[in-house]
């Protein structure tokens, strides 16, 4: 992976953030590439979603910089931070659709309203996008009428309507049934290297192994590996790394696969 400035998508400068006294992320520096696919793993509490939490300032930061396709989003305010979240997509571990909308209009909703589309064109995209993740027939349900893993697709297609550059996944699996993984598993598995860049937080470590371009392991607030999949599943460097892969392989060998 070249690193060129231009197609650098997300840089992370020196970046940390404190919640009170307990620091959440440490002195991070990390370059993520314009269309790449990285997988963010590590213990719980490790400051995984607080990292990609701070990527389109849904968590602040306190020091150290975020470089967005070049851009520091250290003072953004305003319009400028809602035009850099328009431009990067969020899919959140409990779907957060908005449970009064139907799937067609949870889609459409930030089309009219942020976009400016018109009602007829919103809805076409939302049926289009409804089809792709495998949902053509359920655009008038209800959020309460889908199962976890539709809602969370239907969350993905309302991301992917937006057209980001980058999308951020939090976790996108952990709620769900264990037999609902695969099917949004699959949603992403389509997306990866289509051009989005895309940063995941999972402990799917089978999807992780196929899919990532590159692996960042954190623990504590630290990046203490970044590495490419072969090298991390089959020679991890950090001791830290070693033991989070003996403790989660186990019970996840195979879970994608
Ligand atoms: P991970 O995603 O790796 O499980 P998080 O980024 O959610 O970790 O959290 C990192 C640490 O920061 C955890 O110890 C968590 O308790 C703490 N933390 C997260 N959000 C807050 C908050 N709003 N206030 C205080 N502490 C927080």
């Amino acid at each position: 992976m070249s690193f060129s400035h231009a197609n650098i998508a997300v840089e992370f400068r020196h970046l940390s953030k404190s919640y009170g006294d307990f620091s959440a992320l440490k002195n991070i520096d990390l370059k993520i590439a314009a269309g790449e696919v990285v997988v963010v793993c590590g213990p719980s509490g490790s400051g995984k979603s607080t990292l990609i939490r701070t990527i389109n300032r849904l968590e602040s930061y306190d020091q150290g910089d975020i470089l967005v396709a070049g851009q520091s989003t250290r003072s953004l305010r305003g319009r400028d931070l809602q035009q850099l979240r328009t431009g990067i997509g969020f899919v959140f571990q409990q779907f957060n659709l908005y449970a009064h909308l139907t799937a067609r209009d949870n889609i459409t909703i930030a089309l009219v309203q942020v976009l400016g589309l018109s009602k007829r064109a919103a809805k076409e995209r939302a049926d289009a996008l409804l089809e792709k993740v495998g949902l053509p027939d359920k655009g008038d349900h209800f959020p309460a009428q889908l199962s976890g893993g539709q809602q969370q697709r239907v969350a993905i297609a309302r991301t992917l309507a937006m057209q980001p550059s980058i999308i951020l996944f939090d976790e996108p699996t952990s709620a769900l049934d264990p037999e609902m993984i695969g099917e949004v598993l699959n949603v992403i598995r389509q997306l990866a290297h289509t051009g989005i860049t895309m940063v995941v937080v999972t402990h799917e470590m089978g999807f992780a192994r196929e899919l990532a371009d590159r692996i960042v392991f954190m623990d504590q607030g630290e990046v203490l590996e970044v590495a490419s999949p072969e090298q991390f599943f089959s020679q991890a460097q950090h001791p830290r790394a070693q033991r989070f892969l003996q403790q989660i392989l186990p019970s996840h060998s195979g879970a994608t696969s």
